[in-house]
């Protein structure tokens, strides 16, 4: 996705691999104005896999993130990039790698647009970066919200996530319309009432898998984890994966059923 300034056009994020990072350069090529930056909201895969594509069609056009995502992807700490090769042929043999690094709250200035940012600790990714463009009240928010779409749970902090997700509110209460990693832009408010409402459904349906009286105590056994599989598919229907891993769902349970069983309790600190 990219969004305009007045002397050309700030990509954020990359496609999450080769193909999509080739289909985003011919999207700028076509658009035929300079590229003046690209953007990295966080290092899961599915948001850096094209940068290598973007960077041989732009060499000249800086690669912005937080010192902390640069270094989540260079050391890989969850062996997530292996994954997403094993589950995807098409994701890049090699990372490229952001190569101007953002100050906490800096804010950039970039072919005549100005564009706030802000850093999340631990929640849907170990590290993110959300941008906000006053002037449009433009939030482009990474994986922090997604419109309609099942998150990865996989980093296991979802009390993090909702935590983020008052952060974001109160960072950027002037936003209008959240631009989110997955799904189409939508108000700002909504998105976030909503994803937090996800969040905390899902941590609901799992807790008394993991509570004192479940079948199995603090193990999420096969029956639990279908049935809460079966439910969330009920009262989200049709949301698609944001990652290519086939078994995000069951992943994303066995995940939250670790992170609640070491606190035991349904709400967060
Ligand atoms: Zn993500």
């Amino acid at each position: 996705m990219w969004l305009f300034a007045p002397k050309g056009l700030i990509v954020v994020d990359s496609g999450r691999n080769v193909t999509g990072g080739q289909r985003a350069a011919a999207a700028l090529r076509n658009a035929g104005r300079p590229v003046l930056a690209i953007l990295i909201t966080h290092p899961h895969p599915d948001h850096i896999g094209g940068l290598g594509v973007l960077n041989k069609a732009f060499p000249r056009t800086p690669i912005y993130a937080s010192k902390a995502t640069t270094n989540w992807m260079r050391t890989n700490p969850l062996g997530f990039y292996q994954l997403a090769r094993r589950a995807d042929p098409d994701f890049p043999a090699r990372l490229t790698f952001p190569d101007h690094m953002l100050e906490a709250g800096e804010t950039l200035e970039l072919g005549g647009a100005r564009l706030e940012t802000a850093e999340f600790g631990p929640g849907e990714s170990a590290t993110a970066t959300a941008y906000y463009e006053p002037t449009t009240r433009a939030l482009f928010a990474g994986d922090i919200v997604s419109n309609h779409y099942t998150p990865a749970l996989l980093e296991g902090h979802t009390c993090g996530w909702l935590g983020n997700l008052d952060l974001l509110a109160k960072r950027f209460p002037h936003a209008r319309t959240i631009y989110p990693g997955h799904g189409g832009p939508a108000d700002a408010k909504a998105l976030i009432a909503r994803q937090r409402a996800y969040l905390e459904r899902v941590r609901e349906l799992v807790q008394p898998a993991v509570g004192k009286h479940s079948a199995d105590g603090g193990e999420i056994n096969s029956t639990e984890q279908a049935s809460i599989i079966a439910e969330l598919d009920q009262e989200y229907p049709g949301y698609p994966r944001v990652a290519s891993l086939p078994t995000l769902k069951q992943a994303n349970v066995r995940a939250l059923g670790r992170e609640m069983g070491v606190n035991g309790r349904a709400r967060c600190p």
